[in-house]
């Protein structure tokens, strides 16, 4: 019976482990991962749990047992340092372990500022991991300063969280527009409209220059000359693949780690899935960083080891909590030409569906989710109803899956 080890124990790494389990899989399985809890869900660090309305244990995907009960070798504060794809190990501290299948689900690693501009200072956080938020959990207080360095959506629901707690917050976004790399801009204003309702003091166009501080940081300068004062700050621009262990390998990356339809990289023992991989695509390539992509691909992943032969279709969709707004996206909106906004009943709801001529990709939702539902579902099936009958209220959203 053959033997699979999985390198990074979060959400990808966790669903493929228990999915191998569930299709029955009778070979040794090890998941190792660097963190010490046990897999968790990452989206609630920026929302309920760094607002303080979810606690450690909630955030598991699976309680610890789980691992044990189904002969999971579950292996935690244990950072894989190499791979010797000739020999079939990895080697963790002075360990080595051999595997048949080895699938890297490592995720990714938040980009940090730069020393030169004070990136190291004391109160400079990122959000990525438990150690991040519960490091910076202190210092969120009322009454509190913070920079918000970056508009994507882990800025916005920093900025969220930060403001819901009475801290004075600004948050800065270099581009011209919050969201602008992954949203149209009446997603854009939306989210501006709420912040600032909010007291959040949005500054768009407008980079970091230095962040200010003697051990501690203190104050920010910003590109347009002015200065604000701050007691900590978070830093929320984006993220990189974790390629380093698959680079030193020598298996071939493309913006993440390169794998075939079945998640197979270009070593066939070995695989890879979530935030870290990139998958053929639309005749190119797409890498996604998404909770069910994670869940997806490494379900995928977990199959086709037991030979299935399964192609990865993604079907993307993501999702956001800001104060009382959840926002749900379907599709990918790369390529569109023009935006129908179709209002919903409720007080603050509405959607913005994107097409590229007639073709429907994609529709952001703002607590309407059936709105959100219709999309998803019409996407999926590649149907595009008529713009106008989309823009039309008095058209009913389930109607336009017949249309
Ligand atoms: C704050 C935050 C909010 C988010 N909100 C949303 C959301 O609302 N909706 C959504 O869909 N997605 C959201 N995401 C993204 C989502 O959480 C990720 O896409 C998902 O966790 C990816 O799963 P993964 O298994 O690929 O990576 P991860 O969950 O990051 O797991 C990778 C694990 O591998 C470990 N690892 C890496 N290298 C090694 C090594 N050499 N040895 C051992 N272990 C290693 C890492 O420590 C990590 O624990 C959010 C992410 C963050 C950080």
């Amino acid at each position: 019976m053959s033997s699979v080890v999985v390198i990074g124990a979060g959400q990808a790494g966790s669903s493929l482990v228990a999915k191998l389990r569930n299709s029955g899989f009778e070979g040794q399985v090890t998941l190792i991962g660097e963190e010490s809890a046990p897999p968790y869900q990452r989206p609630p660090l920026s929302k309920k749990y760094l607002l303080g309305e979810m606690d450690l244990e909630r955030l598991y995907l699976r309680p610890e047992s789980f691992y044990s009960d189904n002969d999971i070798d579950l292996r935690l504060n244990e950072t894989v340092t190499a791979i010797d794809p000739a020999a079939k190990t990895v080697t963790s501290g002075d360990q080595t372990v051999s595997y048949d299948h080895l699938v890297l689900t490592t995720g990714s690693t938040p980009r940090r500022l730069p020393a030169s501009i004070g990136g190291t200072l004391d109160g400079v956080h990122v959000v990525r991991d438990l150690r991040d938020v519960d490091a910076m959990a202190p210092a969120c207080v009322s009454g509190a300063r913070v920079l918000i360095i970056g508009g994507g959506y882990i800025g916005l629901e920093a900025a969220a969280v930060a403001s819901s707690k009475g801290m004075k917050v600004t948050l800065v976004e270099m581009a011209d527009r919050i969201l602008q790399r992954v949203a149209a801009p009446e997603t854009s204003d939306y989210f501006r409209d709420l912040h600032t309702t909010h007291g959040v003091d949005i500054r768009e166009g407008i980079g970091l220059e230095t962040l200010i501080g003697d051990g501690h940081v203190t104050g920010a300068r910003l590109s347009d000359g002015s200065e604000v004062e701050i007691d900590f700050a978070i830093v929320g621009v984006g993220i990189t693949p974790a390629t380093a262990l698959a680079e030193m390998a020598g298996l071939d990356i493309d913006n993440g780690i390169k794998t075939n339809e079945l998640g197979q990289t270009s070593d066939p023992s070995i695989w890879a899935a979530g935030d870290c991989a990139s998958f053929p695509h639309n005749g190119g390539r797409g890498r996604l960083e998404s909770v069910p992509n994670a869940i997806d691909m490494a379900e995928l992943v977990a199959e086709n080891i037991m030979g299935a032969g399964k192609t990865y279709t993604p079907k993307p969709w993501f999702w956001s909590d800001q104060y009382d707004i959840k926002l749900q996206i379907a599709g990918l909106n790369t390529g569109y030409d023009r935006i129908i906004t179709r209002p919903g009943d409720a007080d603050g709801s509405v959607s913005f569906w994107y097409y590229a001529g007639d073709r429907l990709l994609a529709v952001d939702a703002m607590n309407e989710a059936r709105a959100f539902m219709v999309g998803k579902r019409l996407i999926e099936m590649g149907k595009s109803p008529d713009p106008a009958l989309v823009a039309d209220t008095g058209t009913d959203l389930k109607a336009l899956m017949k249309a």
